[in-house]
């Protein structure tokens, strides 16, 4: 184990406090997995490479890790009440695991895009319908469930009236709740309560996912199936949770009550939370076209961008701000974000290439300082934008020591090799960068040199009206794979 005091912002208790887990050398984290009835967002892409760079670290430290994340397959409903799964299978007319195991996929092809890590255990949630059904029948046992024409519903009133602390993690009042006139519930529904939450629901007999219960035909209520995963693998009381800031209510603090209200334990001891993506300043939204997709981010076919990014500059474009922080997706940003990767890359080469015959050790507590520094930065709550500018120090310093500027001769063997180590570490180990010029046979720049020059000839063409010889290139490329794409200003090319 690294000998290091790691400490996390706490969204429970608001404070970033020493993190100290359960059992001396091992952590359990849960992650609030995707719902799987569409294509994986950007914003999605963000918080689960922020969790993926916590876990690398917490593995880089020597703890041994059990990382759940979960694969939600039913009960996580639209505010018209229809389940999101079987709103994608009537959209796309498939059966609701089809549309599952699509986007589960979907979802997986992106993450190994992005380079993440898989998680310990990834559990769906209908296929834990049991825990669920044991756990709403301890919650019913302790007096915090009722039961209203088969569905069962959370008595978040009772919970809070016995000082359990419903609210504590989201801030919301629940005596704000509780002072709405009597009145105003009338016929609302079949609630007592408005801020009470289903834990099971009866389902109508068109209804396609329904499992057999005590109280009825029905389904679980989304909030259920973390408490009952996270209990199931990682015990009823944990290390971390994790999800975006957007889950803190009602389904984190939901989390807390059902596990609160069935074991009297609090699932978590840290809260961890991501804030959101944004884009161009704005919440990313597909009502108001203010969005971009992971393909035509990685394609440039979208008129937010210029050109396509490749995954390993738009994760570099993640590091750059803290997991807790805003993240603003914009143009601008994005050609930052791809220069300072390639040059991070290109500083690993030259290192590999570097040696020193040892002459003195004058330049070792100078570099071995801002290593040091980069560590302190990832164990006070994994600031990435920190690290990565320690480590451009480190490129800086690479660079002078490789056109001799300073003198490498000054390093010692040992300081020049722990600087190798812990310079690789940071990039593939902590950050999961991948080396997408080696990737693809290091001929990239060349290759994207080449095809700058076809594009140039064929625009050549194009203006002498020598239309045959445009559409004999474009045809050739298209051979090879390659697809031109004629845009309103410039012609960009993909690889298929
Ligand atoms: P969902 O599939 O909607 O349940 O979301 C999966 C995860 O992505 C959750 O932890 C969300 O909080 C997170 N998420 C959703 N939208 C964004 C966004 N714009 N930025 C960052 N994280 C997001
Ligand atoms: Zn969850």
């Amino acid at each position: 184990m690294r000998n290091s005091t790691l400490k996390v912002q706490n969204s429970l208790t608001r404070n970033k406090e020493v993190f100290k887990p359960i059992n001396e050398g091992y952590i359990g984290m849960y992650v609030c997995g995707p719902t799987v009835y569409n294509d994986v967002h950007l914003g999605n892409c963000r918080t689960f490479v922020s969790f993926d760079i916590i876990y690398r670290y917490l593995l880089f430290l020597g703890y041994k890790v059990r990382y759940v994340r979960n694969i939600t397959d039913v009960g996580h409903l639209l505010d018209d009440g229809e389940d999101r799964i079987l709103k994608g299978a009537r959209l796309e007319q498939l059966e609701p695991m089809e549309i599952v195991q699509k986007y589960t996929n979907g979802f997986h092809n992106m993450m190994a895009i992005f380079n993440t890590k898989k998680p310990s255990i990834e559990p769906r949630a209908t296929g834990h319908i049991i825990e669920q059904i044991e756990m709403v029948q301890e919650i019913i046992n302790n007096g915090y469930g009722y039961e209203k024409n088969g569905s069962v519903y959370f008595d978040t009133v009772k919970f809070a009236t016995d000082g359990k602390g419903y609210g504590k993690l989201s801030g919301r009042v629940i005596e704000e709740l509780l002072s709405e006139t009597r009145d105003n519930l009338k016929n609302q529904s079949e609630k007592n309560h408005p801020s009470d939450f289903a834990i099971w629901m009866k389902a109508a007999p068109e209804h396609i996912m329904k499992w057999n219960s005590p109280w009825s035909v029905g389904f679980p209520g989304w909030h259920l199936e973390c408490s009952a995963m996270s209990t199931k693998y990682l015990g009823k009381t944990f290390d971390i949770h994790g999800g975006g800031n957007d889950l803190k209510f009602p389904h984190h603090e939901n989390e807390i009550a059902q596990n609160m209200g069935a074991c009297n334990c609090q699932p978590a001891n840290y809260w961890l939370h991501t804030n959101m993506l944004l884009m161009n300043g704005k919440k990313m939204s597909k009502s108001d076209g203010n969005t971009i997709s992971p393909e035509e981010l990685f394609s440039g076919d979208s008129p937010h961008v210029t050109k396509g990014f490749s995954p390993m500059a738009v994760k570099f474009f993640f590091l750059q701000s803290h997991y807790s922080s805003p993240n603003d997706l914009t143009n601008d940003a994005l050609l930052a974000a791809e220069k300072g990767y390639k040059r991070l890359m290109q500083a690993h080469k030259t290192l590999q290439s570097l040696n020193t015959k040892s002459i003195g050790n004058s330049l070792d507590a100078e570099f071995n300082e801002i290593i040091e520094t980069a560590l302190a930065d990832m164990d006070d709550d994994f600031n990435t934008p920190r690290a990565l500018s320690r480590l451009f120090e480190l490129v800086t310093k690479i660079n002078s020591l490789k056109e001799g500027h300073i003198d490498i001769n000054q390093l010692s063997q040992e300081a020049l090799d722990h600087l190798k180590k812990y310079f690789d570490a940071f990039l593939f180990d902590i950050f999961g960068l991948l080396d997408e010029q080696e990737a693809s046979g290091g001929n990239s720049d060349a290759l994207s040199g080449l095809m700058d020059l076809i594009i140039d000839l064929r625009q050549g063409a194009r203006t002498n009206k020598d239309w045959t010889t445009a559409d004999k290139i474009r045809d050739k490329l298209k051979e090879l794979n390659i697809e031109v794409k004629d845009g309103k200003d410039e012609t960009g090319w993909t690889i298929n």
